[in-house]
């Protein structure tokens, strides 16, 4: 039997959205463990702390149909992506691809990680029509500005969003 494919999924998730869980719905059917990776040093002043963060993730994988594929976990790293990839003893890194906007950036991470240890792939993976454009800045700045976010992300990530914003801006780490 071959050995089983290991995935690495890394990302903010200041908070998760339904773009991320389809991005994740279509990793788990590749790899046969999937590591959801919240990245802990951000440098974009996060909303909500890496444990918060990986707490959600937790929460709307839970909510997952089973039998989706690979067994998922999710975890929080605190270092460079490609050594927490040697640790997990991961094959492949999966990211998103929204239309263009990601590509230059994508496109120079993938790169300098495969200088990095060429023996790990990226492999881009692009959400559904309907998921392709939302992202985590703008889901924040609407809720922030008092609209309506249930399209974008589960009732759960909602109703955490909202008693933030409504509690004020936290120190996140
Ligand atoms: P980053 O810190 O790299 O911006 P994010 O948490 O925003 O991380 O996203 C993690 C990954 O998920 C990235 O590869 C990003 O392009 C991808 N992603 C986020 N939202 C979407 C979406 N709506 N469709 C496709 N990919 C997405």
């Amino acid at each position: 039997m071959s050995r089983p494919l290991i995935g690495v999924y890394p990302g903010t998730f200041d908070p998760v959205t339904n773009g991320h869980m389809d991005i994740i719905g279509r990793a788990a059917r590749l790899c046969d463990r999937l590591i959801v990776a919240v990245a802990t040093n951000v440098g974009k002043g996060p909303l909500f702390s890496a444990e918060e963060r990986a707490a959600m993730v937790r929460e709307e994988i839970s909510t997952l149909p089973s039998g989706v594929g690979a067994s998922i976990e999710v975890r929080a790293f605190d270092t460079l992506l490609m050594h927490f990839v040697r640790e997990m003893k991961a094959d492949i890194i999966l990211r998103g691809l929204r239309a263009v906007s990601d590509f230059e950036y994508e496109f120079q991470m993938a790169a300098m990680n495969t200088r990095l240890d060429s023996t790990v792939e990226t492999v881009f993976l692009m959400a559904s029509e309907k998921q392709q454009f939302i992202a985590s800045r703008f889901v924040k700045e609407i809720a922030l500005l008092g609209g309506d976010v249930s399209s974008f992300v589960s009732k759960n990530v909602k109703a955490r969003l909202e008693s933030r914003i409504a509690g004020g801006r936290p120190i996140a780490g």
